[in-house]
């Protein structure tokens, strides 16, 4: 089945327009843009407001933009009170370090997967400072799907104004393959539209 999935992906990413047309955003000023494979950051973008996340609820030395951080907190904290642990295991990532994360994927398991698996420097949502990957205690990102905390993320997220960024069957939209761990700060304006119309944040965009 998997391969199946990957074989698919393979010719949807060889018909698609992703990384043709690339749209460059310089110094971004709401939250609700877009940086995905047709939009991207420039290699000196960082975020003037990062802060770290509180060890609490994340591994060390994870940094979010100050909103998002908060509002982080406020939903780990919650959670936490209803028995539901919520670990932050990847927030904010320079240019360097995502571009060094591509090129690992690229020299292990080629171009395709790399583009499937990973996004390229510029192009991924964790240099925003806004996006966080998070797991339950046992720290397993790929597994959280399984987990209880994943349905109380699924239907509480956007309360703090967070986004389950990459839904299922939506790679068409996103660029970017099914991942039940990963987040986006949206704002909790955003995110109850978001949540309540079942879209995508592309979707979202272009609707507004
Ligand atoms: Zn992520």
């Amino acid at each position: 089945m998997e391969k199946i999935i990957y074989i698919l992906i393979l010719i949807m990413l060889e018909n698609s327009n992703f990384y043709k047309d690339v749209n460059t955003i310089y110094s971004p000023t709401s939250y609700d843009f877009i940086v995905n494979k047709n939009n991207k950051l420039t290699s000196d973008y960082v975020p003037y407001d990062l802060e770290v996340i509180d060890t609490k609820y994340s591994l060390e030395g994870k940094y979010l933009r100050k909103d998002a951080k908060i509002a982080f907190e406020n939903m780990a904290s919650d959670a936490k009170a209803l028995g539901f642990n919520i670990i932050c295991v990847s927030a904010y990532r320079s240019y360097d370090y995502q571009e060094k994360l591509y090129n690992n994927y690229v020299k292990d398991k080629g171009f395709y997967y790399a583009d499937m698996a990973s996004a390229r420097a510029g192009h991924s949502e964790h240099q925003t400072g806004l996006a966080i990957d998070v797991a339950n205690s046992s720290l397993d990102y790929d597994n959280f799907e399984d987990t209880k905390e994943f349905i109380w993320m699924k239907n509480n997220a956007y309360k703090y104004g967070f986004i389950l960024r990459y839904p299922k069957a939506k790679f068409h939209i996103t660029g970017f393959k099914y991942e039940p761990w990963h987040y986006r700060y949206v704002g909790e304006k955003i995110a109850k539209d978001i949540f309540d119309k079942n879209i995508t944040l592309e979707e979202y965009k272009k609707n507004i």
